[in-house]
C-alpha cells in the first residue's frame, strides 16, 4: 500500500483553544499541546497533499506546516469551524493555476455557494478562489494518489455528515452516533481518529466516555481523539484517562500509515 502521513493541523472544538479571554488553566497553559486550532488534517504522500476540512485557522495552519500544493479537499460538513477558511485556498489557486477539487455532500455545496457567492456563478470577481466541486454521498469510493478513499455517514446530532476512510485509516469528527449502515466501513482499522468533546453530555458530539466506548467497540489498533473542548483538561494530565492504545491528538502530531 502507498505510504502516507496524517498531520493534525487542528484538534480544538469550534472556538479553538485558548478561547479568547478565558482564564482557565488549559487556556492559560504554556504547553504547545494545549493550543488547539480548529479541526483539520493533512494527508500527504510526500508529493501530493489532501486536506480534510478548512476552518477559520487554515491560513495559520498552512503557514506553520508547509505543503507545496493542495491537490484535493474533503469536507465533512458545512459548520463554520470546518469551512470558514475556504477563501484562503487562493494562494494555492494562484500557484497551481487551477481550481482545487473539493469533495463534499450536495447540501454542503449549497452552503458554500451562499457563503462564498463571489466565487461562483457568472459574475465571478477576478482573483476569487476557484473550486471544482465533486458531490459525494454515503458509500462513494474513489482513489487519490493510490489511496482508496470511502465516504460514509455519521450523525452529528440530527445532521448526517461524512466520515472518511483512507485505506486502513479512518477520520471521524463531529459525530454523536454512527449508523448501522456505516459499520461495514469500520472493520479492520489501523488508526482511528474520533471526536471527543468533553466529559459532560452534548447533544451533537460524542462525550469522552462515548468516544472511548466507540473506540473499544471498533477495535482499531490505535485511536486518537480530536475536536476537544478546554474543559477536557491539560494535555499532560489527561492521558491517564485512556487505554494504552488510545491517545489525545494535538496540533502538529503526525501519524505514519501504510
Ligand atoms: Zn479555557
Ligand atoms: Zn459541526
Ligand atoms: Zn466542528
Amino acid at each position: 500500500m502507498v505510504p502516507f502521513t496524517v498531520e493534525f493541523l487542528g484538534t480544538g472544538t469550534s472556538q479553538g483553544i485558548p478561547i479568547i479571554q478565558c482564564k482557565c488553566e488549559v487556556c492559560q497553559s504554556k504547553d504547545p499541546r494545549d493550543k488547539r486550532l480548529r479541526c483539520s488534517i493533512a494527508i500527504s504522500t510526500g508529493l501530493k497533499t489532501l486536506i480534510v476540512d478548512i476552518g477559520p485557522d487554515f491560513r495559520q495552519q498552512l503557514l506553520r506546516s508547509s505543503y507545496p500544493t493542495i491537490d484535493q479537499v474533503l469536507l465533512t460538513h458545512e459548520h463554520n469551524d470546518h469551512v470558514a477558511g475556504m477563501d484562503d485556498l487562493r494562494p494555492y489557486n494562484f500557484k497551481q493555476k487551477t481550481d482545487i477539487p473539493v469533495y463534499l455532500m450536495e447540501r454542503v455545496g449549497e452552503d458554500l455557494k451562499s457563503r462564498y457567492a463571489y466565487a461562483f456563478g457568472p459574475k465571478k470577481y477576478p482573483g476569487t478562489p476557484g473550486y471544482e466541486l465533486h458531490y459525494i454521498q454515503h458509500g462513494d469510493t474513489w482513489e487519490w494518489e493510490g489511496i482508496s478513499i470511502t465516504a460514509f455517514e455519521v450523525m452529528h446530532g440530527n445532521l448526517p455528515i461524512l466520515g472518511f476512510r483512507f485505506n486502513d485509516f479512518v477520520y471521524i469528527t463531529d459525530a454523536k452516533s454512527i449508523p448501522e449502515h456505516s459499520m461495514k466501513y469500520l472493520k479492520n482499522i489501523d488508526k482511528l481518529v474520533l471526536n471527543a468533546l468533553q466529559e459532560e453530555h452534548h447533544w451533537s458530539h460524542f462525550t469522552m466516555s462515548e468516544a472511548r466506548e466507540m473506540s473499544f467497540g471498533l477495535e482499531p489498533k490505535e485511536t486518537y481523539f480530536t475536536h476537544l473542548s478546554h474543559t477536557m483538561g491539560r494535555h499532560e494530565k489527561i492521558q491517564d484517562k485512556l487505554a494504552s492504545n488510545q491517545f489525545f491528538a494535538f496540533d502538529g502530531l503526525t501519524l505514519k500509515l501504510g
